[in-house]
Formats: C-alpha cells, sequence, structure tokens
C-alpha cells in the first residue's frame, strides 16, 4: 500500500501538496478499506482515513498505514484537517466527487485551491501488480467454472433471467463475491442490442445467445463473454462468429508493449470492415478490468497512449445486425514483455448445446 501511495505522488508531482481520494475503488486500491463509507486524505507525509461509526472496528483491522478518524460530519472533519495540516492546493477525484459534495467541501476549506485530478488518478490503477493479476485471475477462473454449470440449463424454451440467475447463484458458490455487472443474456433478435442485460424472453432454438458474465473476487472483476448457439447454427450464423472469432484473435496477436490502444482496436475492427460488417460493430475493442470492470485504458479508435506490460484489458469486437441478432467473443488478457496472456480460461470454439 506504501508503494502505492509513493507512485499517486510520484504521478501528482508538483501538482498539489494535499489529495483527497473519495471513490471505492481508489481507496480500497490505497489503504485497502472494501466498505463503502472510506475517504483518504493525504499529504507527502502523512495520511488520513475516514469514516463513520459503522465501519470504525473493520477501518481499525483493514487500514493499517494510515490514521483512522471516525467523523459525525465528514467537511468538517476534512476543513480542521486540512488547515491543521496546511494543505494550499488540494487535489480531488473529479471523475468522481459530486458537485454538491465539492460544494460542501468548499464551504469548509476556503480560501484553499482545490484541483481536479483526473488523468493522474486514470493512471493510477492502469499497470496491474502480481498480488492483483492473481486476483484477476482468480475471479475469471470462478466465471468461467460458473458457466461450464449454467450450460446445460441453455435450452428451448428457458427464460434469459433464469440463465441470469443461475449464472449468479453459481459464481457465488464458487467463491465469488456477487455478479461484477449485470449479466447479459441476449438471445436471437436480442443479441443484436451489445448491452442486452437477461430479459424475461424465452430462448428458442435455432438462437444464437450472447452471455456477458463477470464476478468480483476480494475486490477485483472479471469480465469475459460468449457466444452460444442453441441448436445446430446455420450458416449466416457460423459465418459471422468465424468472423468475429478472427477479429477476436487478430487483436489478441496485436496486445504488446508499445502498441498503441488505436492499433489494438484497428486488428479488430479493420478485419470486421474488410468483411463487409463495418457498421455492425459500434462499441470499442475492450477497455480495462481492476477493481472496477470497466478502468482506464479504453481499447478503441478514439483513445490514446499505448499498452505496458502489466496492464489488463479486455478484447471483445462483436457484430450486431438489427432484427437479426449478433455474436461477441470477449476475454480478458494481461500485456506481457512479448505479448499477453489470456486469463479468461474458457473454450472458444463455436459451442452449440440441446
Ligand atoms: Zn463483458
Ligand atoms: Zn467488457
Amino acid at each position: 500500500m506504501k508503494k502505492r501511495i509513493k507512485k499517486l505522488w510520484q504521478l501528482l508531482d508538483a501538482a498539489a501538496d494535499g489529495m483527497l481520494i473519495t471513490s471505492p475503488e481508489n481507496v480500497r486500491y490505497l489503504c485497502g478499506f472494501s466498505g463503502t463509507e472510506g475517504t483518504i486524505l493525504l499529504t507527502r507525509q502523512e495520511g488520513f482515513f475516514l469514516t463513520d461509526g459503522r465501519y470504525t472496528t473493520q477501518a481499525r483491522e483493514q487500514v493499517r498505514q494510515l490514521t483512522v478518524i471516525t467523523f459525525r460530519e465528514k467537511y468538517r472533519e476534512l476543513g480542521r484537517l486540512i488547515r491543521k495540516l496546511r494543505i494550499r492546493n488540494l487535489g480531488f477525484e473529479a471523475r468522481h466527487l459530486t458537485v454538491a459534495e465539492l460544494q460542501d467541501l468548499e464551504k469548509e476549506t476556503m480560501p484553499m485551491t482545490l484541483k481536479p485530478c483526473t488523468v493522474v488518478l486514470d493512471q493510477l490503477r492502469m499497470v496491474k501488480d502480481a498480488s492483483e493479476i492473481v486476483l484477476l485471475r482468480k475471479a475469471a477462473c470462478i466465471a468461467a467454472q460458473s458457466l461450464q454449470e449454467v450450460l446445460p440449463i441453455i435450452r428451448p424454451g428457458v427464460r434469459e433471467m433464469d440463465v441470469a440467475c443461475e449464472f449468479e447463484y453459481c459464481m457465488k458458490k464458487n467463491g465469488g463475491e456477487g455478479a461484477a455487472f449485470q449479466i447479459i443474456v441476449a438471445s436471437g433478435y436480442r443479441a443484436a442490442l451489445p448491452h442486452g442485460v437477461a430479459s424475461l424472453k424465452k430462448i428458442a432454438a435455432g438462437e444464437a445467445v450472447v452471455i456477458d458474465y463477470g464476478t468480483m473476487y476480494r475486490g477485483y472483476a472479471s469480465d469475459e463473454t460468449r457466444t452460444i448457439f442453441v441448436g445446430r447454427p446455420t450458416a449466416r450464423q457460423k459465418k459471422i462468429y468465424h468472423i468475429v472469432r478472427e477479429a477476436h484473435d487478430r487483436a489478441i496477436a496485436a496486445v504488446r508493449p508499445g502498441k498503441t490502444l488505436k492499433m489494438i482496436d484497428a486488428a479488430a475492427r479493420g478485419y470486421i470492415e474488410k468483411q463487409g460488417f463495418k457498421n455492425y460493430f459500434n462499441h470499442g475493442t475492450g477497455h480495462g478490468v481492476g477493481l472496477a470492470v470497466h478502468e482506464p485504458p479504453r481499447v478503441s479508435y478514439l483513445a490514446d497512449g499505448a499498452v505496458a506490460a502489466g496492464m489488463v484489458i479486455t478484447i471483445e469486437p462483436g457484430i450486431y445486425i438489427p432484427g437479426w441478432g449478433g455474436v461477441r467473443i470477449e476475454d480478458t488478457v494481461v500485456v506481457r514483455a512479448r505479448g499477453c496472456e489470456i486469463i479468461t480460461p474458457g473454450d472458444k470454439h463455436l459451442l452449440s448445446v440441446a
């Protein structure tokens, strides 16, 4: 944890002499606290963790390197500390702090300067350390094992929602801490919705079912998608599946330190475009995964920057044809010195059930 706080100050450089951390993911990353009410106030010399009475005991157990303070009124206590520490320029998480919270903070801390920080905090968690990769891998294994347990119930007449419920149950039973996001089970025409969360629609014979699932494990998320056919796929379904699979494999082959996010996106997108489906792949190729299921970097034609060893990203191209359906294949990979390693263990051969 000390190392991580040091990394934050290196990234911040001279931009601020105090830093306020408020998002649960960054709080957990920097001090290990897993509850929902926690705020960190840092200077270069000192660190404080503020919480309310519900979490005093938990904070004493989990937060070892910061001084734990239980507050009655958060912003009053923060104002008192900030004055005592003589902080002049306080950085804050501009992507997380609400306008109302900022106003509360301003009331207590005037005339100090508040500095919105985004770029620094976007970078903070991008490169994972070995202990984080262990947890991400474990989360991915729990989810993949759960898919195997859910497959037998996918058959004509079963509702998408039933598949999603079974999935959540299996992931928890297998050691997960609950779904990392609302599980997507999108069958038939609904598979054309890239984010078609499970509905009451019944799965029918001949349909493709896009299942996008992930679990949390000790705070870390997994994210994986498989497309499964109910019965024998048609020639068109097969063709589109193989195009998406090839695009997915090409993007994965493109991942190595120094490759730009645009180039990785182009490896998948270029192939899909060449096959004539330019207008049917309408989202980015992937995103970072860690304490949050979607975090920087974005693997997209709009993104700047390159990948570095230790980053964990998804590769998830898809083709979505309104009225017909869709296919997506998603894996999560760790960027390694010479390429990448897939940590989502599931098979990607065309799979048909029932
Ligand atoms: Zn996903
Ligand atoms: Zn994803």
